[in-house]
């Protein structure tokens, strides 16, 4: 059987159990009461004040959100062999019908995007078959600079601190996020990407997922083997981040992929959380 037992009781007791000294009953249920009402008063403050829109209850307290996924808009660029992406309205509103209804043609690796075993492996690992968590916990922005990622680039930013031991997630921002910025334009040959070294590199340091600020982590016109070197030392690719306006440092990565079941890659919404100490 339950016990009923009063706010001020209650109160009461949780007092006891704060102050460790069991007061006396009298003492205890005034005590109590005024425990209620003070409890009573802080909740209906937070109350107000959450209406009023003066304060916030979040899940994610003091942090910030970066969005680092490329619109999916005219305007984005797609490799040349590339499909693309077209949307169209199959129902419209205005035109009749009882909702606004959009359909989505689109290549697997438009945009933001993340990529299994399977694109370069003939036999290689569907996109499904990549646990979840790979996509989902801390990660290292590292900025290299120049006209192309080299192992010998990420040595130095290994050995300066600026990619920790232990790292398993590491996001490579380059030049190229600036261009995103201004906004790329058509698609441009030109670009910064890792070297073959560099996959190398990435595949013996225990690096689980590498994601790079470009459509592709290899240099265009380069053989498959700069994907490949990673996709057989089990390392998940993330593909077509705009890493503009995030600094260098550590983060918590979201970037889950769309369900896609027997594909070798899939679209992603990927964010980076900065929690402020
Ligand atoms: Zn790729």
């Amino acid at each position: 059987m339950s016990e009923i037992i009063s706010i001020p009781a209650l109160a009461g007791r949780a007092l006891d159990a704060a102050i460790g000294v069991p007061a006396n009953r009298g003492a205890r249920r005034a005590d109590g009461r005024r425990l209620a009402r003070r409890c009573e008063a802080l909740g209906a403050a937070i109350a107000a004040a959450v209406s009023a829109g003066t304060a916030r209850l979040s899940s994610v307290p003091m942090s910030r959100i970066y969005d680092i996924s490329l619109a999916i808009a005219p305007g984005l660029p797609t490799w040349p062999t590339s499909e693309g992406f077209r949307t169209r309205w199959a129902m419209r509103i205005d035109q009749g019908d009882s909702a606004n209804v959009s359909v989505l043609e689109a290549d697997v690796h438009t945009g933001t995007h993340v990529e299994s075993a399977l694109h370069f492996i003939a036999d290689g690992e569907p996109i499904e078959r990549t646990p979840i968590e790979r996509f989902v916990g801390p990660a290292v922005v590292v900025e290299i600079e120049g006209d192309e990622v080299a192992a010998a680039a990420l040595e130095r930013a290994r050995s300066s601190g600026g990619i920790p031991e232990g790292t398993t997630r590491l996001l490579v921002k380059t030049k190229n996020s600036e261009r995103w910025a201004r906004g790329w334009g058509a698609f441009d040959p030109v670009y910064v990407a890792l070297t073959r070294d560099a996959s190398e590199w990435i595949a013996a340091s225990g690096i689980e997922l590498v994601g790079l600020d470009h459509l592709s982590i290899q240099r265009y016109g380069d053989d498959g083997e700069t994907h490949r070197v990673l996709m057989r030392a089990g390392v998940t690719i993330l593909e077509g981040l705009n890493l503009a306006g995030v600094a260098p440092g550590m983060y918590t990565l979201v970037a889950a992929p769309l369900k896609l079941v027997g594909t070798e890659a899939a679209p992603a919404r990927a964010l980076l959380i900065d929690q402020a100490p």
